[in-house]
């Protein structure tokens, strides 16, 4: 027997539960199926920022920004114990390879497009600025710059959405294992087991949030699709000791940047890196490099360096990046995400593909204003 809804949302992590809480508030029978626990894919293995992207401005994704900053502050209100907005410095060095005159002009663009004069940068006097952060190396510092942004817990967040989901009636089901996705009259039939044994259900529609498992996910239940990710790895370390008072943005010898955040119980979270995965994404590991690579651009600024003994724990997320053959660096591929509706013999599939923490409650508005 199937039971009927309206809509299956395949994945849980803050993509599918922002569309399940956004569904369900207008009143659809919507259920998500999420593999393993709900945001325990991608959206646990974030660098936990709520932010507009301020580098994104580099490769001029505006509207990115503008709709992450407009998020932000949706997010902040709609969730104040879970996104908290904190300053983060920005130190420039000698030879640092952006100038001071850019990180600048960067931060006013940022600004205007936020509209949040509480949260407007400013630029800050180089002493007090060692005083608070006694473990940073002075030594070639020209100047240093603060702006405001979020900063949350990803996983508890991604799981707030889950529960309003269901306080606004929708079913979210974790630990559950698809085995079948079939079209029948016009609809999708979804046959899966939980623990209470096998499932059937069956929805006009059928909306794919699976993160950076998306290409697999279509291949191996044949679902049509117009796009395809790039997978790109991202590593995290966490130290043992608080290293700065507050976040702090810091640029490597390659122009890339990395960031220092103070997290919980006097730990610190050192981020990340940047590599495109071309293995499954259950397959993608940490190696050895990722790890020499964080700490050597942490100890490049640190008074007293940080070793592998420092190290509690150590994360890593995918980010499902939407492929664009002709970009080759990864750090100028957009973060931007995309809708891919496709109606197939009567039945309606949307993709999602991509989508940053930030921008979750207006992707989940544009998916239910295509619907
Ligand atoms: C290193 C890194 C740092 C990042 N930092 C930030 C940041 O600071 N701020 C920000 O806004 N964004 C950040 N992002 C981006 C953001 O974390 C992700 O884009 C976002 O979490 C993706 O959410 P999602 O719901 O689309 O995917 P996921 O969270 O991966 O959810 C997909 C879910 O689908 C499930 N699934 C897979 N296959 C199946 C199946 N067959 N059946 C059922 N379920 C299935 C998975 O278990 C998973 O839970 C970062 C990403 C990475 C990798």
């Amino acid at each position: 027997m199937h039971r009927q809804y309206d809509a299956v949302v395949l994945g849980g992590g803050i993509n599918g539960c922002a569309i399940a809480r956004k569904l369900s508030q207008e009143g659809m029978r919507v259920v998500l199926l999420e593999r393993g626990a709900i945001g325990g894919g991608t959206s646990a293995n974030s660098s936990k920022l709520i932010h507009g992207g301020l580098r994104y401005l580099e490769n001029g994704q505006f509207d990115l920004v503008k709709e992450s900053l407009k998020d932000r502050q949706r997010l902040a209100k709609l969730y104040p114990d879970l996104v908290r907005m904190v300053p983060f410095y920005l130190p420039v060095y000698q030879d640092s390879l952006r100038p001071g005159w850019m990180i600048r002009l960067g931060l006013l663009l940022y600004d205007a497009f936020s509209r949040q004069r509480a949260y407007h940068s400013r630029e800050v006097n180089k002493n007090a600025f060692l005083n608070r952060f006694p473990n940073i190396k002075p030594e070639g510092l020209r100047r240093v710059y603060v702006y405001y942004d979020g900063k949350t817990d990803d996983q508890e967040l991604t799981r707030r959405l889950a529960c309003d989901a269901r306080e606004n009636g929708g079913v979210v089901q974790e630990y559950c294992s698809v085995s079948d996705i079939s079209l029948a009259d016009g609809g999708w039939a979804v046959s899966y087991t939980d623990s209470q044994g096998e499932q059937q259900l069956k929805a006009p529609l059928l909306i794919n949030v699976t993160g950076p498992w998306i290409d697999e996910v279509n291949e191996r239940y044949g679902l049509p699709h117009n796009y395809r990710i790039t997978r790109v790895s991202g590593i995290h370390i966490v130290i043992n000791r608080e290293l700065v008072p507050d976040c702090l943005f810091l640029q490597t010898r390659t122009k890339r940047i990395f960031f220092m955040i103070p997290w919980r119980e006097g730990k610190t979270i050192i981020g990340t890196t940047e590599r495109v995965e071309n293995c499954p994404c259950d397959a993608v590991q940490i190696n050895e490099s990722d790890i020499d690579y964080l700490l050597a651009c942490a100890n490049r600024y640190l008074r007293n360096p940080v070793n592998k003994s420092d190290i509690v724990d150590t994360f890593l997320g995918i980010r499902p990046l939407i492929m664009d053959k002709r970009v080759k660096d990864v750090s100028q591929m957009s973060r931007e995400y995309k809708l891919d509706v496709v109606e197939y013999q009567g039945a309606k599939l949307i993709h999602v593909f991509g989508g940053k923490l930030t921008t979750c409650l207006s992707m989940a508005e544009k998916v239910w204003r295509r619907i």
